[in-house]
Formats: C-alpha cells, sequence, structure tokens
C-alpha cells in the first residue's frame, strides 16, 4: 500500500516532465476542465494562491497601492489604440461577437491584460497633478490562447493581478516601476525561498508597448528559466494614444507617465519545480496553507488521540496553521501523503513519546527529526520553520550560483547547452539578429535579462564578435 502510494510519482532525474505533472496530479492541485486549455485550480492548489495573494497583496498596500477591478471585456476600438501593443496580443486574444442571440456592433476581447482599460478611464478621470499619482491593482485572470498548455504554467485562462500606475514625471514612474520589482523581489525570496536574478528585458523580449521591462528570473530544478514576474515602464506611450493629460504646475498641459506590473499563478510551477523531490511537493513555511500535521501513531490508543488533539488545539491558538490527520490508514500512509502534500513539518506522537512527554517532529525538506519537549511545542515549532525556511532558500541559491556558466564563444555556448543544464552568461553586442543566432543555434535559449549586477566578461559579442554593450543571462525557459 505505501510502496504503491510513492510509485505514483516518476522519480525527478528520471522524466523531469512527467514528474511535475505527477505532482500536480497526485497532491491535486490543479486539473485540466471541460474547457480545452482551461484549468480547475483545486483546494490543495488555490490554498497557495490565497495565501500568496494575502502576502503579496499586504505588501503592494505598505506602498500605498490600492485595489480597484475594471471590465472582463475590451472593445475592439479600444484595443488598438496602442499599435505596438495591439500587434503584440491581437494574436491570442478571445473574442465576444455576440450578446444573447444578437450579433454585435463592435466585438469586445476577453482582456489578455488590461492596460488600454485602465488609460480609458483616467483619460476620462484625470485632470490635474493633484490627482496624481494612481497606484492601482486588481486581482483577476486574464485570457491568451495558448496553443499548448501545462498546469499553472501555460493555460487560456490564468490568475493573477495586474498593477497599473500613473504619475506627473518620468522619475517617479521609473523609481515605481523598479519598486514593484523589488515588492516582487523581496516577496519571492524572503516568502517562497526561491532565489533570483534580477534585470532588464532586451527590447525583443520586453511587454508589447513599453519603454523597458525588468524581471525576476528563477532556474528550475531542471536548469531551465521562469519569469517570475515583470514590470514595466511605459514612459508616456500609452497615455499619448489614450490622451491621458494633466495640468501641470505651470498650468501647461502634459502627458501621465505609467507603469504596470504582473505575477501569475505561474509561480506555484516555480514552487513545485524548484523545492519538490521524489516524494512530492515541499512547501516554504511561510506560504505552505497547513505548516504542520499532527499524526497520532495509534488511532486505537484513545490517551494519544485526545494529546494528539490537545496539541493542534495549542498550535493553532499559537498562530500555527496545524491540521490533524485522523483517517483510519496507517501511519506510513498517513507520512507518504503529508510529504506528498509538501506539509513542512508532522508531529508524530505514539505511547512512548506520551510516557516521555515528547513528540518527534519531522522536518520535510530534510527528514531530519527532533524530540521536542510536550511543554515547548508552542514554541520550538516556529523556531524549526524558520530555519526550514532559510535552508530552502539557501539550498535553492546554492543551485542557482552552481548552475550559471560562461561562454566567450558560440562554440562554447553551444557546447555548454548541450551538455549540462542551467543558465549562460554571455557578453552581446545589443543587436536582435545575434539573440535570434543564439536561440537557433543552442535549440530555443533566449535572453533571460541584462542583470542588475553585470560583468565584464570580455570586450566582444559572443555572438558576432562585435564589441559587447552588455551582459546577457541565456537559457532555456518555460
Ligand atoms: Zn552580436
Amino acid at each position: 500500500m505505501e510502496k504503491k502510494f510513492v510509485k505514483a510519482i516518476t522519480a525527478r532525474d528520471v522524466d523531469f516532465a512527467k514528474w511535475y505533472t505527477d505532482v500536480v496530479k497526485e497532491a491535486e492541485l490543479c486539473d485540466y476542465s471541460g474547457v480545452k486549455g482551461f484549468m480547475v485550480y483545486q483546494p490543495n492548489g488555490y490554498a497557495i494562491w490565497e495565501n500568496i495573494m494575502n502576502r503579496l497583496d499586504k505588501r503592494f498596500k505598505d506602498t500605498g497601492v490600492s485595489n480597484v477591478s475594471l471590465p472582463l471585456l475590451i472593445p475592439e476600438s479600444l484595443l488598438q489604440k496602442e499599435s505596438e501593443h495591439v500587434e503584440g496580443f491581437a494574436p491570442e486574444v478571445a473574442w465576444v461577437t455576440h450578446g444573447g442571440v444578437e450579433r454585435l456592433e463592435e466585438r469586445l476581447c476577453v482582456r489578455p491584460t488590461s492596460e488600454v482599460l485602465f488609460c480609458d478611464h483616467w483619460q476620462k478621470k484625470i485632470r490635474s497633478y493633484r490627482d496624481l499619482p494612481k497606484l492601482y491593482n486588481q486581482w483577476c485572470s486574464v485570457v491568451r490562447w495558448e496553443k499548448t498548455t501545462r498546469p499553472f504554467l501555460r493555460s487560456r485562462e490564468f490568475l493573477w493581478q495586474e498593477g497599473h500606475t500613473i504619475h506627473a514625471s518620468k522619475k517617479e514612474a521609473m523609481d515605481r516601476t523598479l519598486m514593484m520589482l523589488d515588492v516582487y523581489y523581496d516577496f519571492v525570496t524572503e516568502d517562497l525561498a526561491i532565489p533570483l536574478i534580477k534585470g532588464r528585458k532586451t527590447d525583443s523580449e520586453k511587454f508589447a508597448g513599453a519603454e523597458a521591462t525588468y524581471t525576476i528570473e528563477a532556474m528550475m530544478h531542471d536548469g531551465k528559466a521562469l519569469q517570475s514576474g515583470t514590470s514595466h515602464f511605459f514612459g508616456d506611450g500609452f497615455a499619448k494614444a489614450f490622451d491621458v493629460k494633466f495640468i501641470n504646475k505651470n498650468n501647461e498641459y502634459e502627458y501621465v507617465n505609467q507603469t504596470s506590473w504582473g505575477f501569475s499563478t505561474r509561480i506555484i510551477g516555480a514552487i513545485i519545480m524548484v523545492h519538490g523531490d521524489d516524494s512530492g511537493l515541499v512547501l516554504p513555511p511561510r506560504i505552505a496553507p497547513v505548516q504542520t500535521m499532527v499524526i497520532p501513531i495509534s488511532m486505537n490508543d484513545e490517551k494519544v488521540v485526545n494529546k494528539a488533539n490537545e496539541i493542534l488545539d495549542r498550535l493553532n491558538k499559537a498562530g500555527i496553521r496545524a491540521n490533524i490527520d485522523l483517517s483510519d490508514k496507517s501511519a506510513g500512509w498517513k507520512f507518504n501523503s503529508q510529504e506528498l502534500l509538501g506539509i513542512p513539518t508532522r508531529i508524530e506522537i505514539g505511547p512512548k513519546d506520551l510516557e516521555n512527554d515528547k513528540v518527534v517532529v519531522v522536518r520535510r525538506d530534510t527528514r531530519e527529526k527532533v524530540d521536542v519537549s510536550l511543554n515547548d511545542i508552542e514554541e520550538k515549532l516556529p523556531v524549526i520553520l524558520e530555519t526550514m525556511q532559510k535552508d530552502m532558500y539557501n539550498k535553492a541559491k546554492k543551485f542557482l550560483d552552481s548552475n550559471i556558466d560562461v561562454a566567450t564563444n558560440m562554440e562554447e555556448m553551444v557546447k555548454k547547452f548541450n551538455s549540462k543544464r542551467g543558465f549562460i552568461k554571455a557578453m552581446w553586442c545589443g543587436n536582435e539578429e545575434c539573440e535570434d543566432e543564439i536561440k537557433f543555434q543552442t535549440g530555443g535559449a533566449s535572453s533571460r535579462c541584462i542583470p542588475f549586477d553585470e560583468e565584464h566578461l570580455s570586450d566582444k559579442c559572443v555572438c558576432c564578435g562585435k564589441p559587447a554593450k552588455h551582459m546577457v543571462i541565456f537559457g532555456k525557459s518555460y
């Protein structure tokens, strides 16, 4: 019985893609639905997203952001006002053509993102510099008609937040763009224990209509990159297209400067692929819906069950997200189930533990067992959870650092991408053709970002040999 349970998951190093889908399925995080390309977020998966929303929302509000809700649909004429933007999104939008049985005079697209709706709203509302800045965010879902789908990573509808702000000056908008990138960076590194590379996208990889796109990039266990959050600086491009003007202090008309920033359920894919192992999910304690599972070893020993319930009660009162497994399954089955779900710790309690006034706490990531005296459980468990949180980050950071290599010519680059996992840093001339050539020769490695802490590896572009402008991180990506 217990063996069969574990076997349901393919070994991670045997087939990473299969391992991923097995974990998603067996841990009941997310499932395909009757609508092609659309997902059902099951309770175990949605609970992770709820915690992400709560913690990230608090960080947004700490910087003065307010939540709003804008329409689901965008009239075609509105979408077409900004040419780069419409070109970028038109191939993947879904259209509403009928209201009931009547054909609409103008078709409406289901929002793929909401820049144009915010601009349309602000065009009507903004008059003076006194109306600025506006710092808005909405938690919603968007639709992009993807051809291939994978749980959390790519689906036709996904959940996210999109922040949109407008400002009186370019500098203020740029400061906000970078501030929100830092909010993402701090949240992902601190709360999700995922190390990141922070940087700017090259022009070919930036958001449609943006002057600059900034990104946080994470490395999955197979060495591929996952873009984990982006923050865009628009300058006054959208404002000009939508005529969003204000009267400045000198009584002159000026266009607003704008930003947007987004973070989606893709990040759950990253949590799985950075921290998971052959037994299933490993959730960072700060984001885990359940932080500890109390497991009575002998269900027919009334004293043990009573004590286990008492511990549960005490932990919940102490603000620890605890649960108890009182099912009639074997203890081994319960351990496997807790491990599969990635619950950071379990508390084992049996008759012998009771005699010694203690319990055994087992960490999910290292499986380290610690005896904790019954009296100390409320104090000791948070320490164990915080240690685990930090250890998980450090382990992932070590993995990231040890899987970034350097290439100074194409032969080296191709050889390295073919022979091992991870990212490669290389110098680049700034030309899009070289990015295309690198992608072609390496079988899909794209420029992930120009990191904020650039190094000088050589004077020449890795591809064409012309003078290099930047150091770029290249990687295959999800
Ligand atoms: Zn070049």
